[in-house]
């Protein structure tokens, strides 16, 4: 057991440098590591070659290294019953299921979920000698959806808790951000299996669901809120109105700063279902459409705002927004003038995104939200004392993808640090 203990101190889990992590750097190693020396199984760490032969699977050794790495952890995953904490920002990474392109390609799931908001990369890497190894970093989160976790559950700990706060005059957003194909607009939009979208099934119907539930509560009836939704998309700079044939609109800013989006449709609901509709009405919009805007929906941002207006004044908006993929591999040599400007774009506004949530961790007065049309938007949700954000970072689980998922849970680790910062401060 001692050789083996040795043996998981070589593998020894390598915490990535982030000031967020540095508060309390032997807390975050330490319940791995301590994992890790509950287990007499690392004996089987070493690689055993007999194991190997009889598949065919790519990087079985990887595929061995990880399973094997797995035994060891203790899992407890997130659950209904939990508490939901209060969050100013929140900051949480979900994790989707391996797809049947990436089993039948013999992909491998090279991240874990143990819970209690760790996520681990499991980054399979080589040596000079071409031994090979596995880097296993520790991200730390507000909350980590494993690939079983379903969007009620995301649900309840993420956007659900916000929807309080258009109520009490606030302002709200919730982020789904990752690279294609990882899982945003499933989050947000609902399950798309099959030919129909089920839109009932996503944030942006539950989160409806719940302003109506609030809006027929006594408490908030004598307040004469009424609510209304806007649906657009940001593609290149340009927003196009998802509830009116993408109808290209301009966004003028006035003299006290304040951010319109001239002409925008907001249409008034009397329930959910009015809601369903018209996220239906707007997703199917934005993959088809004859405007310029590309077809192609990973490029684009899309919005759908519910606003509380009373007495025609705004009293609150809640704005979830299932951003474009975050992806950077694009190859400079073989994509065309409009590709590499629209990437640039889609940097630009995810950068100033970061930006903003920041500043609204910090209580700067200085928000750079002129940096791109998405945060110009959504100017409003990133100033005073009662915005709140989530931010949900998607993760494919496949080996292929490792690249792309390391730079999103970076992100996701940035949008949150200062506040680590503020609390050793207070
Ligand atoms: P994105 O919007 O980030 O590009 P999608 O939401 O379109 O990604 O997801 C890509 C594919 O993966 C879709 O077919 C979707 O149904 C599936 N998918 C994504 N997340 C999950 C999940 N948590 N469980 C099951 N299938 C998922
Ligand atoms: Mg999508």
């Amino acid at each position: 057991v001692n050789e083996a203990l040795k043996e998981n101190e070589g593998k020894s889990v390598s915490v990535t440098s982030s000031r967020r992590r540095s508060v309390l750097p032997q807390d975050m190693s330490k319940p791995v590591n301590k994992r890790l020396s509950h287990a007499v199984k690392s004996l089987d760490m070493v690689p055993k070659k007999g194991k190997f032969e009889d598949t065919n699977r790519p990087n079985k050794q990887f595929y061995q290294m990880i399973e094997e790495f797995r035994e060891t952890l203790e899992v407890l995953p997130l659950s209904l019953s939990d508490t939901v904490e209060a969050h100013r920002i929140c900051v949480c990474v979900r994790k989707r299921p391996l797809n049947s392109k990436e089993v039948t390609k013999n992909d491998i799931d090279v991240v874990s979920i143990p819970g209690n908001g760790t996520l681990l990369l499991h980054e399979p890497k080589q040596k000079v000698d071409l031994t090979k190894y596995l880097d296993n970093q520790v991200f730390h989160y507000d909350y980590s959806f494993d690939e079983s976790s379903t969007n009620d559950l995301v649900y309840r700990f993420t956007a659900k808790p916000l929807v309080q706060t258009i109520f009490d005059g606030g302002m709200a957003t919730c982020f789904a951000y990752g690279q294609t194909g990882s899982g945003k607009t499933h989050t947000m939009g609902g399950d798309f299996s099959g030919k129909s979208q089920n839109s009932a099934k996503g944030i942006y119907a539950m989160a409806a669901q719940d302003v109506f539930a609030l809006l027929n509560q006594r408490r908030y009836s004598s307040l004469d809120l009424c609510p209304y939704v806007t649906f657009f998309e940001i593609y290149n700079s340009k927003v196009f109105d998802l509830l009116n044939k993408k109808a290209k609109l301009r966004v003028l800013e006035d003299e006290k700063q304040q951010v319109q989006v001239v002409g925008l449709q907001e249409m008034y609901v009397s329930c959910a279902e009015d809601v369903i509709k018209m996220i239906e009405m707007g997703s199917a919009c934005r993959t088809s459409g004859q405007t310029s805007a590309n077809a192609n929906s990973s490029r684009s941002h899309a919005v759908l705002q519910v606003i509380l207006r009373r007495r025609n004044q705004v009293h609150g908006k809640f704005s979830l927004v299932d951003l474009a993929g975050n992806e950077r591999g694009i190859d400079v040599r073989s994509s065309d003038r409009q590709t590499l400007v629209e990437t640039a774009e889609i940097n630009r506004s995810l950068l100033a995104l970061k930006e903003c949530i920041r500043s609204l961790g910090m209580d700067s007065h200085h928000i750079p939200f002129r940096m791109s049309k998405l945060t110009q938007v959504l100017r409003d949700s990133f100033i005073g004392d009662n915005s709140r954000t989530c931010m949900i970072a998607m993760v494919s689980p496949g080996m292929s993808s490792c690249d792309s998922t390391v730079n999103t849970l970076r992100y996701a680790d940035r949008v949150k640090e200062l506040n680590g910062t503020l609390k050793m401060n207070d």
